[in-house]
């Protein structure tokens, strides 16, 4: 049986819908129920991804958002009494051209002013940081050591158990099907297994999130898009402490993962869609660049390849807070390739909209559905994988 009523009905058991719960719950609020479709919480995008952590974003927002992240990150293993979930190897973008040298010196300046240790590096400080790229073609990296990454299953299973010990109670393969609003107010949601009186929702869907919010007429610019990871054998020249290596001009990336690399980025433009197939010929596009700048891995094994989704928005940044004109429906949705890294924080921010009625550690104005109805105020993530 499940519960009639709830304060707050979380909408989706991915990092985003846990971490939520887990903060509310935190913070004194435990008649939260989270609803997931699955048989296992975090089998949508939050099981796909790199795990990745950086604060070298081009938007002041999204720079902040992330600085947020990583300071929970950094003490999350003691809060959750788990070990080892962070790895601060740091992220290194290699650039190779004028045009992306100048655009990084100045997400630099702006990373700086904010309290960013990032550092600008020259191909000779990256050959000797990382011996086996290629820096034929470089003109130069940025690199912040604090970035890195964290184990997606151990910080989601952390939240998830806190969360539950705390209260919260946390339905799986429990599919929403309608939510009720009344008098432009959130009253109902209907589940395939019974309906949920609640006056709070929080949309925490992924790529499914769009179509939660056509359930209570809103119209929400999220659209799934089609990523995937590839895994090596282990290969003995990758150090432990390897960062995270993004070919920005490529959008190849990698970093090491059980002995071999992990890899991703680089892929063909594709449209829409729901797909999570693995296309293999995307391996060999991927492979190509991957092997330019790491000619070494010329002969890697693949042993693994997975595909998931992103969900976009048009200008790559979350929807987060509050919608007009449905009360009680709240988002948390859009997080492109950055839903991982920036799920404590979101976690936070809406625990303290639902609590306190404001969000207090970041302004969410710059994250407003609202900011879509007026072109001069979108900035677009320029810093997208
Ligand atoms: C290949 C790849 C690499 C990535 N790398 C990184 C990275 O390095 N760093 C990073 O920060 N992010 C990364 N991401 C992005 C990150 O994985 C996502 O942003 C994040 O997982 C989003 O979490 P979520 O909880 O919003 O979505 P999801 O994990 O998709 O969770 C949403 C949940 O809602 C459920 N749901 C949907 N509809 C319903 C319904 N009607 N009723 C009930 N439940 C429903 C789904 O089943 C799903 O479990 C990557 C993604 C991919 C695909």
């Amino acid at each position: 049986m499940i519960k009639v009523s709830s304060d707050v009905v979380i909408i989706g058991g991915g990092i985003v819908g846990i971490s939520i719960a887990y903060h509310l719950a935190k913070k004194g609020c435990s008649n939260v129920i989270v609803l997931e479709k699955e048989r296992l919480i975090g089998s949508g995008s939050t099981s796909k991804g790199a795990g990745g952590i950086r604060q070298q974003f081009s938007s002041e927002i999204n720079i902040r958002l992330s600085m947020e992240s990583v300071k929970i990150f950094e003490q999350l293993a003691d809060e959750l009494g788990c070990k080892d979930l962070f790895y601060q190897n740091g992220y290194l973008f290699l650039l190779s051209t004028e045009e992306e040298m100048e655009s990084f010196k100045k997400n630099v300046i702006l990373q700086r002013d904010m309290g960013l240790e990032v550092d600008i590096l020259s191909p000779d400080d990256v050959k000797s940081m990382i011996p086996f790229v290629n820096t034929d073609d470089l003109l130069g990296a940025t690199f912040c050591g604090t970035d890195g990454y964290a184990d997606t299953d151990g910080v989601l299973q952390g939240f998830a158990r806190e969360a539950k010990r705390l209260g919260v109670e946390i339905y799986l393969q429990t599919e929403v099907e309608g939510i009720e609003v009344k008098n432009g107010k959130v009253c109902r949601i209907k589940t395939g297994r019974g309906d949920i009186e609640t006056h709070m929702l929080v949309n925490a869907a992924g790529p499914y999130s769009a179509i939660i919010g056509k359930m209570a007429g809103i119209d929400l610019p999220v659209r799934p898009f089609r990523r995937q990871i590839f895994i090596t054998e282990p290969m003995s020249f990758i150090p432990d402490s390897m960062p995270m290596v993004i070919d920005f001009h490529t959008r190849f990336y990698c970093r090491k993962e059980s002995g071999g690399l992990l890899m991703g980025g680089g892929e063909k433009k594709e449209l829409s869609s729901f797909d999570t197939n693995v296309d293999w010929d995307s391996l060999e596009i991927l492979a190509e660049k991957g092997i330019h700048r790491i000619p070494a891995i010329k002969d890697a094994k693949i042993k693994r390849g997975w595909a998931g989704l992103y969900s976009i928005t048009p200008d790559f940044n979350p929807i987060l807070g509050r919608v007009p004109r449905v009360e009680g429906f709240i988002c948390a949705v859009g997080f492109s390739g950055h839903g991982f890294m920036h799920s404590p924080v979101t976690g936070k921010l809406i625990s303290e909209l639902i609590i306190d009625g404001e969000a207090s550690t970041i302004d969410l104005s710059p994250l407003s559905i609202n900011r879509f109805e007026d072109k001069d105020k979108i900035v677009p993530e320029q810093n997208v994988i």
